[in-house]
């Protein structure tokens, strides 16, 4: 382009700059009258302001899903007057669902009549939650892997949501997460500890305080050790301190275990070396039986503690439980059959023949021709009197001639008709336990609270040094007065 040209040019745009001068002046006069104008609709149209508190209310208006919509106060003026009340207001707000609802005031007044539309949206605006079952911290077993104990999530609008938590697990913690349909997030943390400060648990099998036979072998029931790690280690085990059965005495063993993290446990036992028929010895004998419901759970407790009884048996109750009694290793002696006083006391000959039915029952049962017995009532009963005169005088002789013996009791545990209760039966059996002689106990395996007392007196007897024996041929004889 030449010198000439760009002068032109520059002419040429000195005229346009004239022109838009001009230009100018004429939008800024066709400003000026509509701002006028503007002014005037302005002044001309009532104003309505929306306040919530003393916070002016824009367009727009978001509300939380459920949350209850308040309508905000509001204020209307045209010029310099209040016209609140003239003030109409249309539309609703359902925040049980979420959308944008209309809500519009409108006021009459004026040349231009005022219609404000607000809009208020229901949104989600709260966070699901997260609940974690079981501990929030830990502690894991340090050869284990942690185990998820389960979590739960539960939105507001999308319900059981628990399918979307996102589980990242990290060495010392595992993190939850959660984001609903609307964004709405929510962790959650549980804290992992790996350590072991739990001792093992270590359990007797049979009782604290067991008894064994002078010059018998003592065999230890043992212990059973479970650790909350490791598992059971039992194997594990060491026993401290020896039984000597060739010197009567009470010797202590003790059971000591240690799980994998060092934590220790131990368990004390106290075994006594006895002879049998010692002072301090206790027979447990039980009448009447067997009875389905109260001998059976006796059983179970003698097996428990460890003890031998002995049972008088009658014909009633099931077969099973005398073969029970039998095979578990106390003595079955024989009551009489029906226990009928009137019939079993009517005469020898009747004794006898009821002695002799249920000595047949045992013996078809366990096999054995028993020989111990034990009279209905005792050998000093007096109920007999009234159906044969002398008959004790006669059969506790005439007993032994044929070879059976027969074995009273010193020390009567009430369950016969003075006690009624557990409670009562033991402290009537433990207030009259001797060390100073030999103990026999009657009791009867068909009472319920001679049952549920017996557990107790075995641990009494057991912690205030007795032992248990159950009667043998080689038992020496037991008998009261006799009286008949
Ligand atoms: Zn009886």
């Amino acid at each position: 382009m030449g010198l000439k040209n760009r002068i032109k040019k520059r002419i040429i745009s000195n005229d346009d700059f004239y022109y838009d001068e001009k230009n100018i002046f004429l939008i800024l006069t066709i400003f000026l009258v509509m701002l006028d104008i503007f002014m005037v609709i302005t002044l001309l149209t009532p104003k309505i302001m929306l306040m919530n508190g003393k916070e002016e209310i824009k367009d727009i208006i978001t509300i939380n899903y459920k949350e209850k919509f308040i309508f905000p106060r509001y204020q209307a003026v045209y010029q310099k007057y209040d016209i609140t009340s003239h003030v109409k207001v249309f539309g609703k707000v359902n925040s049980d669902k979420i959308g944008d609802y209309k809500i519009s005031y409108q006021v009459p007044d004026g040349l231009f009549h005022k219609n404000r539309v607000i809009t208020v949206r229901v949104r989600d605006l709260s966070a699901p939650s997260i609940k974690l079952t079981g501990k929030t911290n830990v502690t894991v077993c340090p050869n284990k892997e942690y185990k998820e104990q389960g979590y739960r999530a539960y939105d507001n609008l999308d319900g059981n949501i628990t399918e979307k938590v996102k589980v990242k697990r990290q060495r010392d913690k595992v993190l939850y997460s959660i984001v609903d349909k609307a964004g709405n997030k929510k962790e959650a943390v549980r804290s992992l500890v790996y350590q072991d400060k739990t001792p093992p648990s270590i359990k007797l099998n049979g009782s604290s305080y067991e008894s064994v036979y002078l010059n018998e072998k003592f065999q230890d029931p043992g212990v059973v050790a479970e650790d909350n790690c490791d598992g059971n280690i039992s194997k594990k085990v060491k026993v401290e301190g020896k039984v000597d059965t060739s010197k009567c005495g009470s010797y202590e063993l003790t059971y000591s275990v240690m799980d994998n993290n060092n934590n220790k446990s131990k368990i004390k036992r106290l075994v006594t070396v006895v002879e049998e028929g010692q002072n301090g010895s206790i027979y447990l004998t039980f009448d009447d039986g067997p009875k389905a419901g109260t001998t059976d759970v006796i059983l179970d407790i003698l097996k428990e503690e460890g003890v031998k009884a002995t049972f008088f048996v009658t014909n009633r109750g099931p077969d099973e439980l005398i073969v029970r009694e039998h095979a578990e290793g106390h003595t079955v002696g024989l009551h009489t059959a029906s226990h009928d006083y009137s019939y079993v006391y009517s005469s020898v000959e009747a004794y006898y023949q009821d002695l002799l039915e249920v000595r047949a029952r045992v013996k078809r049962l366990i096999g054995i021709d028993a020989t111990i017995i034990r009279f209905p009532g005792g050998a000093s009963n007096t109920i007999s009197r009234k159906y044969s005169k002398g008959i004790m005088t006669t059969l506790t002789q005439d007993v032994l001639a044929k070879g059976f013996r027969y074995y009273d009791w010193n020390l009567a545990s009430g369950d016969a008709g003075e006690c009624y209760t557990a409670e009562e039966v033991y402290q009537q059996v433990v207030s009259n336990l001797s060390k100073e002689r030999v103990n026999i106990v009657l009791m009867h395996d068909i009472k319920p609270y001679t049952r549920d007392a017996l557990k107790n007196i075995i641990r009494y007897a057991k912690e205030n040094g007795y032992h248990f024996d159950k009667i043998t041929e080689k038992t020496e004889i037991m008998s009261q007065h006799v009286n008949n």
